[in-house]
């Protein structure tokens, strides 16, 4: 069985990263969504929320969602998952997915990190900019999976939060 990780913060999920986690899934026998908590970031959903909001936008049964504040390559080997699956959005995303995924194959040789790209509509789509959105009364309906529109108005309404 082929095992894929697709890591983040996920704070909140984004029609951008539903995509990437269902093309994977098509690609995979099983997905892994994984919310990585790290305290040093400033969210506006706590783990198990960000946890709830994915599973709400979730279809396929062989998508999981998961969460681990260690280091991905050890969650990785642990789960026998041969894959980091990650979206690239513009050239800004590169350098830092590339020096990511060769650290993490120095760490772990047997995993793979796969890069799809993102779709064109979702190029400049990230959760801090649906956040900021809404935080200035804008509609994110465009931007997230319908199942949580409201939940996140009802967080990020009026709020000025940022990451
Ligand atoms: P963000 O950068 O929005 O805070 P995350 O840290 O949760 O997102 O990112 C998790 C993964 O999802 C990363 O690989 C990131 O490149 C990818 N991703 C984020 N937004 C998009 C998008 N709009 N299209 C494709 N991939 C995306």
């Amino acid at each position: 069985m082929k095992i894929a990780v697709c890591p983040g913060s996920f704070d909140p999920i984004t029609l951008g990263h539903l995509d990437i986690i269902e093309r994977a899934s098509e690609l995979f026998d099983k997905v892994i969504v994984l919310v990585m908590s790290n305290s040093a970031k400033k969210c506006a959903f706590t783990v198990d929320e960000r946890i709830e909001l994915i599973k709400k936008c979730i279809k396929s049964d062989n998508i999981e969602v998961d969460t681990y504040s260690g280091l991905l390559v050890d969650y990785a080997k642990n789960k026998k998952a041969t894959a980091i699956v990650k979206g690239l959005r513009a050239v800004s995303d590169f350098d830092y997915e590339f020096q990511q995924a060769l650290i993490n194959k120095s760490l772990y040789p047997k995993v793979e990190t796969v890069f799809l790209t993102a779709k064109g509509e979702n190029m400049y789509l990230s959760s801090s900019m649906v956040k900021e959105v809404c935080s200035l009364d804008g509609d994110i309906s465009p931007y997230v999976p319908k199942e949580i529109v409201k939940d996140i108005n009802l967080r990020c309404k009026g709020e000025n939060k940022n990451d």
